[in-house]
């Protein structure tokens, strides 16, 4: 059971949240927001509680990702019930007191993701599109870079691998690790050494101008 994981501190939300999604709080210039993670899916977005100018509150409910990735439905479906039901209590409870703290939410991932381009052997055009996840410990963080990084691989538009760190503790040019397909299809998570991935990308270069 991973540490770092949220637990379902909802006491001050006055509802249950499904167990598979937990609740962070992430801090905004006029106000606050509720972060919602699955535990599969990673972010599915956040409800935005802030001031306007004219002394309102304003709830805004914003699902995470790119509009063109169907992921993006997907986690709507999950976070839209849930902003429905928080929006009504927050609306009905503003005023009485303050809600208890939740953990701040830590933003992930940060920085730079290395990649990959696997091109054509003949015409040295893109073939395959890697992306080195080192931070993918489970399948949420996965989902996380997977959308992140959805605006490049759609626009590259080759076969696209996001691949975890190295796993087990034989020879490093052995180990296994997990890798997810996400474009152009989806293909669920498989646990590959890199004799049996590698393969793929050489066929992937090799029959392109075939
Ligand atoms: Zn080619």
């Amino acid at each position: 059971m991973p540490t770092d994981r949220p637990r379902q501190e909802t006491a001050g939300l006055g509802f249950r949240l499904p167990l598979n999604i937990t609740v962070t709080r992430q801090l905004l210039p006029k106000g606050m927001a509720y972060v919602f993670r699955d535990f599969e899916l990673g972010e599915l977005g956040r409800l935005a509680v802030e001031s306007t100018p004219t002394g309102e509150t304003q709830i805004v409910s914003e699902v995470a990702g790119d509009a063109a990735d169907p992921m993006t439905q997907r986690r709507l479906e999950l976070l839209e019930p849930i902003c429905r039901e928080l929006t009504s209590i927050l609306e009905s409870v503003k005023g009485q007191g303050r809600a208890a703290p939740l953990p701040v939410r830590t933003p992930y991932p940060r920085g730079k993701v290395p990649c990959e381009e696997v091109r054509c052997d003949a015409c040295g055009q893109m073939v395959a599109f890697l992306v080195f996840v080192d931070g993918a410990t489970d399948e949420g963080r996965f989902e996380d870079y997977a959308r992140q990084m959805y605006p490049h691989y759609a626009r590259n538009n080759v076969p696209t691998y996001l691949i975890g760190p190295a796993l087990g503790s034989g020879p490093m040019e052995h180990r296994p690790a997990n890798i997810l397909k996400v474009w152009p299809q989806r293909s669920p998570m498989e646990c590959l050494q890199p004799e049996e991935f590698n393969p793929r990308l050489i066929e992937l270069s090799q029959r392109h101008c075939r």
